[in-house]
């Protein structure tokens, strides 16, 4: 009781306003839990008559890379665009610029295209610091439903082949903007786990692991100190594996897994692994940097419905106020597009663009990027790899 008489009366409205806004995001998360319980089947590309690619640019390098990477899957699918059944769609507008405009991380025009296509190539966007705007990613992420973040980290030299499974519409993502403030004493962030939100992102990862022949899921939380819902995350986990008999389920907490994935002889024997939104946000850039840099690495993002596929790296503003946009390295963008080739049931394009990626950034090497004009451009990167395709 002595807590609450020393408070002023400002103090104590806001925290009345506070109890408020906390109920209210319970009830929506709830919400959304129970329309999750209702479930959805995922789509069958293989049987579609037709594609949709919806291509967009996002901020900063991000158009620059983006036409790249477009050009090369034009390639790719000159025939299935030829057909009609495939089609590279162009969607404008999801720029800073429109979002700040509007006050929405995604225009309203801009969500009806986006849902208008099937799976999305789409280029970084930059998101403010502070004020209450949500980043269009986590927007994106959250509309579409696109719950598994996916992320290979491959170095065939030491053995690492690495399947990040990272959910990707809960943990501090999902309240990310809705804090709580208590003007001149607190702040306060929200965490959410659901029960169907944790199932499935653990199913897609043993389901990954059944399907590719992988022996092992390595479970990471900070379950010791979140203990309700890394708590759940973790139980979860535990009870999905006893469907997948051949496969070892273990458990690390993220602090010790950072440790572990630069420690050289322990960290070949990882192969799937499965994190809460943030942790997995964290690990998955260590990765791509043991890989050889953030720019080589490209991340999936699937649901049910639509799938959006981008690089692992940010909008880069810096790049283009130097006038280095024209340098700006699309390998990362055009890994993106790879996984998308392979999501959309075209493996065998796939494997040929993986194997000029391969080329041109491992083996033969003889157009190099160093995001300057030392070096080549991001279009001469994308006319090389086309040749070895
Ligand atoms: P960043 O990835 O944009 O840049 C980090 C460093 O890497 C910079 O030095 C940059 O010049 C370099 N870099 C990044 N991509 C490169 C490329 N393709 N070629 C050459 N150099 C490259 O990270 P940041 O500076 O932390 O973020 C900038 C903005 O991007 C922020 O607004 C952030 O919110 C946003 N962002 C967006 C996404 C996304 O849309 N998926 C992801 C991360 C960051």
């Amino acid at each position: 009781m002595d807590g609450y008489m020393i408070n002023s009366a400002e103090t104590e409205a806001a925290i009345k306003e506070a109890a408020a806004h906390y109920e209210e995001l319970l009830r929506q998360q709830v919400a959304r839990q129970t329309r999750m319980e209702q479930g959805s089947s995922a789509k069958d590309f293989s049987s579609m008559d037709k594609i949709v690619i919806g291509v967009i640019g996002g901020d900063g390098i991000g158009p620059k890379i983006t036409a790249q990477a477009a050009r090369v899957l034009g390639k790719l699918l000159a025939d299935e665009i030829a057909s009609g059944r495939v089609e590279l769609r162009n969607i404008e507008g999801l720029t800073i610029e429109n979002r700040l405009a509007c006050g929405k991380p995604i225009p309203d025009d801009v969500m009806e295209e986006i849902k208008a296509c099937d799976v999305l190539l789409k280029g970084p966007t930059t998101t403010p610091n502070g004020g209450t705007m949500e980043s269009a990613n986590v927007a994106m992420r959250k509309a579409l439903d696109l719950y598994a973040n996916v992320r290979p980290v491959c170095i065939p030299a030491e053995g690492i082949d690495w399947t990040f499974f990272r959910e990707n519409t809960e943990g501090e993502y999902a309240l990310g903007s809705s804090g709580i403030e208590i003007p001149g004493k607190l702040t306060m962030d929200f965490k959410v786990t659901t029960l169907c939100g944790t199932r499935r992102i653990a199913r897609a990862a043993f389901e990954y692991a059944k399907n590719n022949g992988k022996t092992s899921v390595s479970i990471v939380t900070k379950a010791n100190i979140m203990k309700k819902t890394d708590g759940m995350f973790s139980a979860i986990c535990h009870e999905v594996a006893k469907d997948y008999p051949g496969i070892e389920a273990d458990e690390y907490y993220i602090d010790i897994m950072t440790a572990n994935l630069v420690k050289t002889g322990t960290r070949s024997k990882f192969q799937v692994f499965v994190l809460p939104n943030l942790y997995g946000d964290i690990i998955t850039d260590e990765a791509a940097q043991i890989q050889g840099g953030v720019g080589t690495a490209g991340s999936a993002n699937i649901g049910d419905q639509y799938a959006m596929f981008e690089a692992i790296h940010g909008s880069a503003p810096r790049m283009l106020e130097t006038g280095r946009g024209d340098y700006a390295n699309p390998a990362s963008i055009i890994k993106a597009a790879e996984m998308l080739l392979r999501h959309i049931a075209m493996a065998d394009k796939a494997d040929r663009l993986a194997a000029a990626l391969e080329a041109c950034t491992q083996t033969e090497k003889r157009v190099v990027i160093t995001g300057g004009p030392d070096g080549a451009t991001a279009e001469e990167f994308a006319d090389y790899l086309m040749e070895k395709l």
